[in-house]
């Protein structure tokens, strides 16, 4: 559990929802929907991406801006669904090619199948987007749900 705060508490919070704000407006100007990570019960940082904002968060901060964005977007009327986050970052956005050993660095994605190369979270931004397309597609309940508000 990490400590924060007050002060940083309400800088984080007015951070996040300037950051959904900009996610949300992104998404509509460009007609997108938005793809977010399911964390649900990993710890330490994260990574949501969303249009073209791309922000790292530690886990309480990210559950926020998770539950800001839901709200927004919602608002907005913009779709908003989960993936599973297991592979995005072992899994080759070109040819699909799932392993380890993709992941050659923290930083660099190199496909051991097909030899694609590129930074690693770019690689993962796109199977993010990809299992986001399939997954309204199929329009399975899970995904259509999207993401709980705490409350809801
Ligand atoms: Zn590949």
């Amino acid at each position: 559990m990490v400590r924060v705060s007050g002060k940083e508490a309400k800088f984080r919070k007015h951070q996040n929802h300037c950051i959904s704000k900009t996610i949300v407006e992104s998404a509509k100007r460009t007609g997108r929907g938005i793809a977010i990570e399911n964390l649900e019960g990993i710890r330490g940082r994260v990574t949501a991406r969303g249009g073209d904002a791309q922000n790292r968060l530690s886990g309480w901060s990210f559950h926020q801006l998770a539950a800001f964005l839901s709200y927004k977007a919602t608002l907005a009327g913009i779709p908003i669904v989960q993936v599973d986050p297991r592979n995005t970052s072992k899994t080759c956005s070109v040819c699909g090619h799932c392993e380890r050993g993709n992941r050659k660095s923290q930083a660099e994605f190199v496909c051991k199948h097909c030899g694609f190369s590129a930074y690693a979270d770019w690689n993962a931004a796109r199977n993010i987007r990809a299992l986001a397309v399939s997954c309204n597609a199929a329009r399975t309940g899970q995904c259509r749900s999207g993401i709980r508000t705490p409350g809801s």
